[in-house]
């Protein structure tokens, strides 16, 4: 199914000079794993091979050892295709939601309870639709105006995974200690995942002892990024997730690239070598705190 794409990820005046070649694929990983978070809707760029359609996207990454991957929709059209792609797909299962980026700017138009209802139907779907998210705060992107409509949106969002049963998953952008507050206010769900955790020791030990499930992206891997390995060595390795948030996010030494799911090994063997870990060990425990993180297998669980 490769259908239109459906939107393009910024390219700036920058972005028109950097590589913007796909980076070759890396050595497969010992043991499969999930991409638990990843936007195979968006193009990185505007050009007829930014786009990697989903069965290009799949077939990568499968031959890496990725046979699965957690399509995440963050506005209302992306919430569709998610849920259709999901239905479509056997290895992927959806996400849906609003951004937090989005929320103030549907409020705005009077237009987020609407919004909310269709997220709300969208994620109960089918069983192919596992997660709430991404929802959660940004007030790098979001100004002091758009934080009501923000929080106003998280809390709903936790309040549909909850009645829905599905996983919440949190984007946090510049704002752990407000993220940290609104859960609390209105209690975490059973699974939460931090996307693209961005914290230090503290703050991963503050999400843990919530319950939740930490998502670590190909960020890990770049240079000024100290305190999240040190986060991650702090998580025991069954709270431990990986992803791309592609086309977003590549990991070194090809940041800056187009981001797909081939690209995952690349983050969890650093993963491995900052935590000390067996890299097939890691890979095991990653693939079923997955599942378990997302309720349950789906598509073709991988050998033990
Ligand atoms: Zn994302």
């Amino acid at each position: 199914m490769s259908g239109p794409t459906r939107s393009r990820a910024g390219t700036t005046e920058q972005g028109s000079r950097r590589d913007r070649s796909r980076p070759p694929a890396p050595e497969p990983l010992p043991h499969p794993v999930v991409d638990n978070h990843c936007h195979l809707d968006i193009a990185d760029g505007r050009g007829p091979d930014d786009w990697l359609d989903v069965d290009a996207a799949l077939a990568a990454a499968t031959a890496v050892g990725v046979p699965r991957i957690v399509q995440i929709g963050c506005d209302l059209p992306g919430a569709r295709w998610a849920v259709e792609t999901a239905a479509s797909y056997d290895a992927i299962v959806a996400g849906v939601a609003l951004h937090p980026n989005e929320a103030p700017l549907l409020a705005a138009e009077g237009r987020l309870e609407e919004a909310l209802e269709e997220i709300e139907r969208l994620a109960g779907a089918h069983d192919g639709v596992r997660a709430v998210g991404e929802t959660g705060l940004d007030f790098f992107r979001t100004g002091p105006e758009g934080v009501d409509a923000q929080r106003e949106s998280f809390a709903r969002h936790i309040d549909i995974a909850k009645r829905l049963d599905k996983t919440l998953v949190i984007h946090d952008r510049d704002a752990h200690d407000a993220v940290l507050e609104v859960l609390d206010a209105e209690g975490a769900p059973d699974r939460w995942v931090m996307h693209c955790f961005s914290g230090d020791a503290a703050f991963a030990r503050a999400c843990l002892d919530r319950g939740a499930h930490l998502s670590f992206a190909g960020t890990v891997t770049f240079k000024n990024a100290a305190d999240l390995r040190e986060a991650l060595v702090v998580a025991p390795q069954d709270r431990v997730l990986v992803e791309t948030d592609a086309p977003y996010l590549t990991p070194m030494p090809y940041r800056g690239r187009p981001n797909a799911s081939y690209l995952v090994p690349l983050t969890v063997r650093a993963m491995a070598e900052v935590r000390g870990d067996d890299l097939g060990e890691l890979c095991a425990a990653v693939d079923a705190s997955t599942e378990r993180a997302f309720g349950g297998p789906w598509g073709t669980p991988s050998e033990a």
